[in-house]
C-alpha cells in the first residue's frame, strides 16, 4: 500500500521561508539599462552581479510567475563544485579544457559561499560532502573510475565498502560508495528568497506575474513585450531555463525533462541511527536512472530522481508536474533503500522541469548585436552553475574577454535535438537502453554511437 497520495502536492521548500518576498506585476511602459527575464537563480544572480558592476544602472527582473516557482524552487539543493555536470563529463566532452573547467567549478562554489556571507543570506548552506553509492558491481566499477578521474586533478575522494560504508549509510541496497568531501547543500527556496531580497535592497526592481511574450531589436537597444506594458532596455538577459526560449533558434537546444520528488516525514534520532546516516552530507546512487537524497534542516528525507520523463512535443503543461506512475515507482525504491524506516509517510510531493541539453552543460551566447545574452542547458546541475552562467552572461554583454567567455563548453553551439517524432523515438530508445545498462552493465551500440557524437541523455 503506497503512502505518497496523502502528501501535499506542492514543493516543500517554499513553506520553510519566513515572509517570502513578493513583487507586484508590471503596470505600464518602462525604460531601463538591463532587463532580465526570469526570476530563478540565473536571473537573480544576474541582477545582483550586474548591480555590483553597474552601481547606478536601472536593473529590472521580469518573472512570469513567482520567483522560484520553477526549477530554482523545486530542486534537491545539491550544490556541486562543478560547472561541467561533474568531472567525468568534463573529461569526456571537453578534454582540452577539463582542467580549467574543474578548477572554475570549484572556484565557483567557493565564490557562491563567499557571496552568501557578504550578502548575509541564510540559505542553510552546508558543505558537508556527498556520498555516491553503488548497487551493482558495474556501478561500483564506475565509482572507482570516478575516484581515478578526481585523482587526476588532485582531488581527494574516499572509496568505501563494508563497515566503512555502513558507518556513513547502512542499507542493504548499496554495496560500495565514494565520498566527495567538497560538496554542499542549500535550501533552494531560501536561496531564491535571499537573492531576491538582497537584489531589491540594492535597488533592483522585480515584477512578478509578468510574462515576456516577445523581444525586438530596436537598433539602439531591445524592446520586451508583456501584456501589461513594454520595457525598453539597453541590454537584456534571458534566464528562462526550461521554458520555451524567446529566441526561436534556441528551441531545438533544450528538451524539458520532468523529475519528481517525495519528502518524508521528519525522522527521529532513532530512525536516523537505524539507517546509519549520521552526517549532513547528501547521497546519490550511481545508475543512469539515479536517486538523489538528502536531509532537510528538520531531518526529513528528500527523495528525488530516477524517472526522467519526456512528454511528446516537449510538453510542459502544469498537469504534468504530478505523475502517479512515477510517485509509485519512487516510493517503492524508497522502501527498498530504507527498510529500517518501515512505512514512514510523506508530507510533500512535486515535480519540476529540467532544461536538458545534449551535453548536460550550459551554453551561453548573445543575440541582437550583442545586446541580449542568454544561458540555458544547465540540465540537473544548475544550483551552483547558474551563478557562473550569470557572470558569463554579464561578461558577454560588457564585451569582455575573460577565462569564462573563452570556454569552449559555454561558447560552442548546443547540439540540437531532432524534431518530432524522431525526438520522442530517440529519447525512448535511449531510455530503454540506459535502463538495460543499469540492469546488466552492458552499454548498447546505440548509446555508444551517441557517446561518439558527444550526445547524451539524462538529467
Ligand atoms: C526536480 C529538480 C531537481 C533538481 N535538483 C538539482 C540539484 O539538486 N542540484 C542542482 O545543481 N540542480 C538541480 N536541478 C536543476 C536546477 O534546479 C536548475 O538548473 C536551476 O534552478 C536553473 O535555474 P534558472 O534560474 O536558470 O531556471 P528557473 O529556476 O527555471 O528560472 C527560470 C524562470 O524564468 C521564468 N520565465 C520563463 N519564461 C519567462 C518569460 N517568457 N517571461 C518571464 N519569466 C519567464 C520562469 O517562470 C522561471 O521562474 C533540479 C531541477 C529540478 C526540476
Amino acid at each position: 500500500m503506497t503512502k505518497y497520495a496523502a502528501a501535499k502536492p506542492a514543493p516543500y521548500w517554499r513553506e520553510t521561508v519566513t515572509n517570502p518576498v513578493t513583487a507586484a506585476p508590471l503596470d505600464g511602459d518602462i525604460a531601463c539599462d538591463l532587463a532580465i527575464v526570469g526570476g530563478g537563480f540565473s536571473g537573480l544572480w544576474s541582477a545582483l552581479k550586474a548591480r555590483e558592476r553597474m552601481p547606478d544602472a536601472r536593473i529590472v527582473v521580469l518573472e512570469c510567475g513567482q520567483m522560484g516557482n520553477a526549477a530554482s524552487g523545486r530542486n534537491g539543493g545539491f550544490c556541486a563544485p562543478s560547472i561541467s555536470h561533474g568531472v567525468s563529463n568534463a573529461v569526456a566532452r571537453w578534454p582540452d579544457e577539463a582542467e580549467a573547467l574543474v578548477r572554475l567549478g570549484r572556484e565557483n562554489l567557493d565564490g557562491l559561499e563567499a557571496d552568501l556571507d557578504t550578502y548575509t543570506i541564510d540559505a542553510e548552506f552546508e558543505r558537508e560532502g556527498k556520498l555516491n553509492v553503488a548497487a551493482t558491481p558495474w556501478q561500483a566499477a564506475g565509482l572507482r573510475d570516478m575516484h581515478a578521474a578526481y585523482a587526476r586533478f588532485g582531488i581527494k575522494t574516499e572509496l568505501l565498502e563494508g563497515a566503512a560504508l555502513d558507518a556513513r549509510f547502512d542499507t542493504p541496497r548499496y554495496h560500495a560508495g565514494l565520498f566527495e568531501p567538497n560538496y554542499a547543500l542549500v535550501n533552494p527556496a531560501k536561496l531564491v528568497d535571499g537573492l531576491a531580497k538582497t537584489a531589491i535592497a540594492r535597488g533592483v526592481q522585480i515584477f512578478e506575474d509578468t510574462k515576456v511574450t516577445g523581444l525586438r531589436n530596436t537598433g539602439g537597444g531591445v524592446r520586451l513585450m508583456t501584456a501589461a506594458g513594454t520595457i525598453t532596455a539597453a541590454q537584456a538577459i534571458l534566464a528562462t531555463n526550461a521554458a520555451v526560449p524567446l529566441l526561436r533558434r534556441l528551441r531545438p537546444s533544450i528538451i524539458p525533462i520532468f523529475d519528481y520528488t517525495l519528502m518524508s516525514e521528519p525522522l527521529t534520532g532513532a530512525q536516523l541511527k537505524a539507517i546509519g546516516w549520521q552526517g549532513r552530507y547528501g547521497i546519490a546512487d550511481s545508475g543512469n536512472q539515479f536517486h538523489y537524497f538528502r536531509k532537510t534542516a528538520d531531518n526529513r528525507i528528500l527523495w528525488g530522481g530516477y524517472d526522467a520523463v519526456y512528454h511528446y512535443g516537449s510538453g510542459r503543461g502544469e498537469e504534468l508536474h504530478h505523475r502517479d506512475v512515477t510517485y509509485t515507482r519512487i516510493e517503492a525504491n524508497f522502501r527498498d533503500a530504507f527498510p529500517a524506516l518501515g512505512d514512514i509517510g510523506f508530507t510533500h510531493r512535486w515535480g519540476g522541469i529540467i532544461d536538458t541539453s545534449a551535453r548536460l552543460t550550459a551554453f551561453v551566447g548573445t543575440a541582437m548585436g550583442g545586446r541580449v545574452a542568454y544561458a540555458a542547458g544547465f540540465s540537473g546541475q544548475g544550483v551552483a552553475a547558474t551563478r557562473f552562467g550569470a557572470l558569463t552572461m554579464l561578461d558577454r554583454l560588457e564585451g569582455k574577454d575573460t577565462e569564462r567567455t573563452r570556454l569552449k563548453m559555454l561558447r560552442s553551439s548546443a547540439v540540437p535535438f531532432p524534431p518530432e517524432p524522431l525526438r520522442s523515438f530517440g529519447i525512448k530508445w535511449a531510455q530503454r537502453d540506459l535502463a538495460r545498462e543499469d540492469a546488466t552493465g552492458h552499454r548498447s551500440l546505440f548509446l555508444k554511437t551517441l557517446d561518439r557524437f558527444n550526445i547524451g541523455f539524462g538529467s
